[in-house]
């Protein structure tokens, strides 16, 4: 756990936010400049910099938790849905807490497969 990293600090809940799904290992909650519609971060609660030092452990857990996204989406009327991973900062990583962007689709939402 890293203090002052802003992700660690949403996953102990010591800044407000929007829970839309978690259990043991996981929070997902919405992206603060959404790409798309419903956009929002899937991240893990314990602080890994990027997938490399994120344990393969939790791989299951992660795809379980996509999953339940994937459900809560659909239902609120996604028909498809993204996932982007970025590491390092070459690839335009940001926030240096491990996170999956979850973007929700819409047949004739007008973006491409990157969300552009
Ligand atoms: P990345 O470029 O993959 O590191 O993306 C970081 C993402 O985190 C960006 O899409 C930001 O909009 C988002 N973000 C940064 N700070 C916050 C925050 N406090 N709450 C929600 N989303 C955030
Ligand atoms: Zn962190």
């Amino acid at each position: 756990m890293e203090k002052e990293c802003i992700f660690c600090k949403i996953a102990r809940k010591e800044i407000p936010v929007e829970v839309i799904f978690e259990n043991d290992n996981f929070i997902v909650f919405p992206d603060a400049h959404p790409k798309v519609e419903g956009h929002c971060l899937i991240i893990p609660k314990k602080h890994f910099t990027n997938i490399l030092d994120f344990p393969d452990s939790l791989g299951a857990e992660l795809i379980e938790t996509v999953k339940k996204v994937a459900e809560i989406k659909i239902k609120q009327g996604a028909d498809g849905f993204n996932l982007m991973q970025n590491n390092f900062e070459s690839a335009g990583q940001v926030v240096m807490h491990m996170h999956f962007h979850f973007l929700p689709r819409k047949k004739g939402d007008g973006k491409n497969h990157y969300c552009v």
